[in-house]
């Protein structure tokens, strides 16, 4: 069968002809080609030659371009697969660090010197930054926990009076197992039940059906709804430790945050094992999660009165804070508390009350999924149905009371702090976390306060650890195994310290143009896909259609 894009690419690689960037673009979805490929440069140190490399925008960045979200979607929906009803206990063993783990680290090294560069040469290092954003989510994702920058805050010792508080819910003793019960059907078949449950936040005021915009947007409570999405992943983290609890075992779940039409995100869950429904609308009507954070009733500072930086005192050990240099009041020249001691007020205000309470709202969704069943694909269809979209991408844009609506919720989020680090805090008399020159409120680069996260900047996606028994890092490698088998070739473990990346300096004149780049990765794509059609038109009674999907 001959593919219209066959020719038009083989024409444009015969002629080297220039070729528009949109075409190429749009032979590259078609193709479901990663469309802003990055380049890095590969030292393959048996041989010592260099090659430079597209790899997928997929495997580095944070922001999938739509045929890499295509596939990641497709990864994300094998792993819920296998993990939902599993049979047997999951074994996990704490991993060395594989290939692509270290890998991603000595590519964040390598970005990290980059970008540290591009600051000192005065340069805008916010692409960079991005990428950076980026890595640690993906080296968290390949299975290592924490961050590279070693970030582990001491906590906090908070009254007994302030302690987060189990919710009054009944306590099982807990069984040392991630799996469900099962029932024995009257047929004798063994029945493995699992849960769906989809939780929302509560309401902020009457919307239109079917729009999601508010009825009165001057008396729908934006704030609130501003705060509740900044801090939802909290409130997730809550439920998971409550539900647990409960259930008396190692509750283990996949889950995804999605956005409503109205803008707030909720979350869909798979949970393995079954639990009465009553009892599940009970934790979720239990569950809470208290910010201690300095108050933002009284704004301090604003418009052309901002507080200013003075630097300390050079000082032979850095600061403990790692700050070296204060924020002060202009007009006094007092001193404002910086992050931790303002915790310390906190902690020592017996009447203090914490900035936010997040809850969940009273609509609470409980289904319950036999293994295998239309019904259990159905979920697993919808838990990544969203994936591919950012919260505020659900909008029709062309919409103007959606538009307003969104206008109106970035606005809400613009002064509202994002984390301890967030610029903000200035507005309200406290310095940041790790203060340093430069900061303003209402300039936070954090992703909370952008118009397509709209508050919620935590990963899309939350597994548990003994979820599947596998990263997904490990689910990908399966599927190459899988094909390579398939086509009855070996996939080598290849030696891990074979090769060197480093990434492109910008403006290098020995890369190819985007447009020839993408061409090349097509042309590569559709070798692949004959080889495995070929292979496939040859199997017979052999299920090919893993084949085709990684096609
Ligand atoms: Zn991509
Ligand atoms: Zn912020």
């Amino acid at each position: 069968m001959t593919n219209p894009t066959d020719r038009v690419l083989s024409r444009a690689e015969r002629q080297a002809m220039p070729v528009a960037l949109d075409v190429a673009v749009e032979i590259a979805k078609h193709n479901g080609v990663c469309i802003r490929p990055v380049v890095l440069r590969r030292l393959d140190t048996h041989t010592g030659t260099t090659e430079d490399v597209n790899v997928p925008c997929g495997a580095t960045m944070e922001a999938k371009c739509p045929p890499c979200a295509k596939r990641n979607r497709y990864l994300r929906m094998a792993q819920c697969r296998e993990g939902w009803h599993l049979e047997a206990e999951p074994s996990i063993t704490p991993d060395e660090p594989n290939e692509e783990q270290r890998w991603l680290v000595e590519f964040r090294a390598d970005t990290q010197a980059q970008r540290d560069a591009a600051e000192q040469a005065g340069d805008d290092t916010t692409d960079l930054d991005a990428v950076l954003a980026g890595l640690d989510e993906e080296i968290n994702a390949a299975g290592m926990r924490g961050n590279l920058l070693g970030r582990t805050a001491a906590k906090r010792n908070r009254s007994t009076r302030r302690r987060q508080d189990a919710p009054d819910l009944p306590k099982r003793v807990r069984q040392n197992t991630t799996l469900g019960r099962t029932f024995t059907g009257s047929d004798g078949a063994t029945y493995r039940p699992s849960l769906f449950v989809t939780l929302t936040l509560p309401s902020y005021g009457k919307v239109r059906a079917g729009q999601g915009v508010p009825v009165d947007p001057d008396t729908y409570d934006y704030p609130r709804a501003a705060r509740d999405a900044l801090h939802f992943s909290k409130l997730v983290d809550r439920f998971v430790q409550n539900l647990r609890r409960v259930a008396g075992y190692d509750v283990q779940y996949f889950s995804s945050v999605e956005p409503q039409k109205r803008l707030a995100p909720h979350l869909h869950m798979a949970v393995r094992g079954t639990m009465p429904r009553a009892e599940i609308k009970a934790i979720a009507a239990a569950t809470y999660h208290q910010v201690w954070w300095p108050s933002v009733d009284e704004v301090r500072f604003e418009g052309e009165h901002l507080p200013v930086w003075t630097e300390r005192p050079e000082h032979a050990e850095p600061y403990p804070d790692g700050q070296d240099g204060d924020y002060l009041d202009p007009a006094t020249g007092e001193l404002l508390p910086t992050w931790r001691e303002a915790l310390d007020r906190l902690d020592a205000d017996e009447d203090a009350e914490p900035l936010h309470v997040v809850r969940f709202g009273p609509q609470v969704d409980v289904q319950g999924v036999l293994s295998g069943t239309p019904d259990a694909d159905q979920c697993i269809r919808y838990l990544s149905k969203y994936l591919t979209k950012s919260l505020g991408d659900t909008l029709d844009a062309d919409n103007p009371a959606q538009r307003a609506h969104t206008a109106r919720m970035t606005e809400a989020l613009r002064y509202e702090p994002c984390s301890p680090a967030c610029p903000n805090w200035l507005r309200y008399g406290v310095q940041p976390k790790n203060a340093k020159a430069d900061m303003a409120p209402g300039r936070c680069r954090g992703k909370a306060h952008k118009p397509e996260h709209l508050g919620y900047a935590g990963r899309r996606v939350l597994v548990s650890r003994k979820w599947s028994n596998k990263t997904l890092s490990e689910h990908k490698r399966d599927r190459r195994t899988w094909v390579m088998e398939a086509l009855g070739l070996a996939d080598e473990v290849p030696d891990p310290h074979r090769y060197v990346w480093k990434p492109v300096p910008a403006g290098d004149d020995n890369i190819p143009s985007l447009a020839l780049r993408l061409l090349r990765m097509v042309a590569e794509r559709q070798r692949w896909r004959a080889t495995l059609l070929a292979l496939e038109a040859r199997a017979t009674g052999q299920d090919l259609s893993a084949v085709r999907e990684a096609a």
